[in-house]
């Protein structure tokens, strides 16, 4: 096992009827900003829960943050925490608006010209205002960790960053909340939390046990909840075990000590930046052909994930990594997710696309053996046509 500091200092308040809670949560004298994104906040109601929670908290509202959310969207809610001289912010919604908290906590006690915090990964952040989240969306882990992805529109720049002061105070995670999400974006959420986990999980082995069979109860629970958290909205403890399973996936605890990858990820960010895919959607296309490309240096790994997750057992070594990658792609493609570059009538104009922004984002050696360079990204992009 490789040598590692851990610490997460996120409350979690999790439960059905669980966002009152914020009367207590958000300190009494508190100058709050509320930030949202689109229609659903409001429409579900939550937002009039969460208001009736604070009660007589002086209380600002943001609405707008869009799903990836842009630099541009919040430089506006940064000018408005710095006009109301607001010193709490409360994310009510799923992963874009709790990034979009976390840059807007940084950015606005950074000095100098915000979008550096995205150039810099997050190293440069000095100060944060606290922040906490009530989650509509289970999908990334952004409400139990300190990472966010931020989009500049002008230039397609999709940037991730992460500083210790950017984990939430606390998060609120009612499984109710889910109950209304399109079909979509429920496929989405157990897709991205599967793609967390194999970034941490489908590396090379270090001997950690516990991460090991931590990760594989994660998929695992993953792809037995799957079928019925699509199918039923309203199954409180499907959505309860999907909701705590992605939140895991994510909090660092199955990350300690063990390599990373994030390829997957980074080249997914640029397919989003360039051509608007959701997140979870360009996970589906890059880490199929991804393990394909990477098998060598994955395959303790891959055999483990296929004997351990998918139950292979039968064939030589190279069968049963086909097989391990052929049922992670179906269980995309059942869940309505394509994983073909394809099925968006994307070719090879768009690997050129995607090759030039990893290239200009210095994304030139990924991967857990940083040995994914621009030649191997354009192989992994090709498998994926
Ligand atoms: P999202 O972009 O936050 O939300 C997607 C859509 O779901 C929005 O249109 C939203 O509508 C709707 N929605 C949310 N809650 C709803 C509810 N309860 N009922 C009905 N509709 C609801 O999706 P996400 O997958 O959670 O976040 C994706 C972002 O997170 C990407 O930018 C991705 O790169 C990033 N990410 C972050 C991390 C991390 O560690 N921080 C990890 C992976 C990905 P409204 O706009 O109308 O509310
Ligand atoms: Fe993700």
């Amino acid at each position: 096992m490789k040598n590692f500091e851990f610490q997460n200092p996120t409350k979690i308040v999790f439960g059905a009827d669980t966002v009152g809670k914020l009367a207590t949560l958000v300190p009494a004298d508190a100058r709050v900003l509320i930030l949202f994104g689109g229609a659903s906040a409001e429409k579900t109601g939550t937002l009039a829960e969460v208001r009736t929670a604070l009660g007589e908290r002086t209380v600002r509202e943001f609405g707008g943050i869009e799903p990836n959310p842009s630099y541009e969207t919040l430089m506006r809610a940064v000018h408005v925490v710095r006009e109301e001289k607001i010193d709490f912010l409360l994310a009510v919604g799923g992963g874009s608006v709790i990034d979009g908290t976390k840059f807007v906590a940084a950015a606005a006690l950074f000095d100098g010209e915000p979008w550096d915090i995205a150039r810099q990964g997050g190293a440069n952040v000095q100060r944060a205002l606290p922040f906490g989240s009530v989650l509509t969306l289970p999908a990334t882990g952004s409400e139990m960790n300190n990472g966010g992805v931020v989009t500049h529109k002008a230039t397609q720049s999709k940037l991730a960053f992460r500083h210790a002061l950017l984990f939430p105070a606390f998060s609120i995670l009612d499984p109710r909340k889910t109950f209304t999400l399109p079909t979509s974006q429920v496929a989405n959420g157990l897709v991205d939390a599967f793609v967390h986990t194999t970034e941490q999980y489908l590396t090379y082995p270090v001997n950690a046990k516990v991460q090991d069979r931590f990760a594989e109860g994660l998929l695992q629970t993953l792809v037995e909840i799957a079928p019925q958290a699509v199918a039923t909205p309203d199954d409180y403890e499907t959505r309860a075990n999907l909701m705590w399973t992605a939140t895991l996936a994510l909090n660092g605890l199955i990350g300690a000590g063990v390599p990373q990858d994030w390829a997957t990820h980074m080249i997914g960010h640029e397919l989003t930046a360039l051509y608007d895919i959701d997140h979870a959607r360009t996970l589906a296309l890059v880490l199929p052909a991804l393990l394909d490309v990477q098998r060598e240096q994955k395959r303790g790994k891959l055999l483990q994930f296929g004997e351990r997750v998918w139950g292979i057992t039968d064939g030589t070594d190279d069968q049963r990594i086909d097989a391990a990658i052929a049922r992670t792609r179906a269980f995309f493609e059942g869940l309505g997710i394509p994983t073909r570059l394809s099925a968006y009538q994307l070719g090879d104009d768009a690997v050129e696309a995607v090759l030039k922004q990893l290239q200009a984002h210095g994304m030139t050696a990924l991967g857990e053996h940083r040995d994914i360079d621009l030649a191997r990204s354009r192989q992994i992009l090709q498998a994926a046509l």
